[in-house]
């Protein structure tokens, strides 16, 4: 593991927190009794809405983002140790060709949204019909053995579902995307969130359909999802709903059009949801129904929070992370073999580190898995995929 040490510049930095980051930090989660067997839920900052990662109990299982232009091969990485590997134990594999048990078939340009759910990893591919792309759910073992089909996903609902959110809660996958129509030569924006139990038994259950928005994030919290929906451009607004997965009730929690919906990604911390990735992160308290900003960035970079830290790509090769609590802030610079053109994404925070994904644009210029560890400002290359 390299570890390259930033320039750190730490200067006095008057930030407006909101009264809500109280809550945010101080973790004041109520008991509650589930029903149903949990989703993963031990990285609360994770951004499961990337779609081509997830994490789970100190690793990281990961692949290259669709139109990366490389091969998606599944890795996984020990966020203690840093080592890195394709999810193969094939003996004398090379990991390069598609016999590799690593190698993710049937993405046709999609993010496989993993989620990982009762020690299993899930995720999505399709299959080639005669003229349509099936979608399936597959799972296989955390060590990607025991790959297989799981279920056909519903090719009607699925089919405008271009990006979106993962999850399985007590047996029952929830899916939430948006996706585009074209209706009298117009195109047509809408959400969809449906649920279906893992068996395939039964029919889909269309929870939440809806025209007029063309972004939604999701995350499950309990036995709770929360879905929050976005119209972006000309008439920017916010629809915020709690969907409780055991009662089956669809909750309004807030409408309204105060802030730039340029989230990508939300969380439940304590009593508040938090939306992260955009130009600016803000929360809404569950408590009082306020949205209060966390943090906005003048210059417009998107920023991401962690437990106490606000992260910005402040240019193409620098950053800055903000200190909640002492308002301290550090720059630095990105490593080298994180630039030369490479897409940023973000993958989240687990126990207050962050995790990037730099990706190659071709098959030599290889993908970086990084980490920036604020408590000594390091921004280390964990690992140059092969
Ligand atoms: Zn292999």
């Amino acid at each position: 593991m390299e570890k390259i040490t930033a320039d750190k510049r730490v200067f006095a930095f008057i930030i407006v927190i909101a009264a809500s980051i109280a809550a945010l930090t101080c973790g004041c989660a109520k008991q509650q009794a589930y029903k149903g067997e949990l989703e993963i839920e031990e990285s609360r900052f994770f951004f499961v809405d990337s779609g081509f990662a997830a994490y789970h109990e100190g690793t990281l299982y990961f692949t290259e983002p669709a139109f990366s232009g490389r091969k998606p091969f599944v890795y996984f990485a020990d966020t203690k140790t840093g080592e890195c590997m394709p999810l193969c134990g094939k003996p004398e594999c090379s990991h390069d060709n598609n016999n590799c048990n690593a190698y993710l078939d049937g993405l046709y340009g999609g993010n496989p949204l993993f989620t990982v759910y009762n020690n299993k990893i899930y995720w999505r591919r399709f299959e080639k019909a005669k003229t349509e792309l099936i979608p399936i759910l597959c799972s296989m073992n955390l060590d990607g053995t025991m790959r297989k089909d799981v279920m056909s996903l519903d090719y009607a609902l699925e089919e405008f579902m271009n990006v979106g959110f993962l999850g399985i809660y007590d047996g029952k996958l929830f899916r939430c995307g948006s996706g585009e129509t074209v209706e009298d030569s117009e195109p047509v924006y809408s959400v969809t969130v449906y649920s279906q139990e893992l068996t395939g038994e039964a029919d889909p259950n269309v929870i939440l359909h809806m025209k007029g928005y063309n972004g939604i994030l999701a995350r499950m919290n309990g036995n709770v999802l929360y879905i929050a929906c976005f119209a972006r451009g000309e008439d920017e607004k916010l629809l915020l709903l709690s969907y409780n997965m055991d009662d089956e009730t669809l909750t309004e929690l807030y409408s309204g059009s105060d802030f730039p919906c340029s989230a990508q990604s939300i969380f439940v911390v304590g009593d508040s949801i938090v939306f992260s990735g955009g130009i600016t992160a803000y929360s809404y308290s569950l408590n009082n129904g306020e949205i209060s900003p966390i943090s906005s960035d003048p210059d417009k970079h998107l920023v991401f929070v962690s437990e106490d830290r606000i992260f910005t790509f402040t240019s193409a090769s620098t950053y800055s992370c903000t200190d909640f609590s002492s308002g301290s802030v550090c720059t630095g610079e990105l490593p080298d073999e994180c630039l030369d053109g490479r897409l940023k994404y973000p993958l989240g925070s687990i126990d207050g580190t962050f995790y990037f994904f730099f990706a190659g644009f071709s098959e030599e210029q290889k993908s970086v898995l990084a980490s920036y560890d604020p408590s000594d400002d390091c921004f280390s290359v964990l690992a140059m995929l092969p």
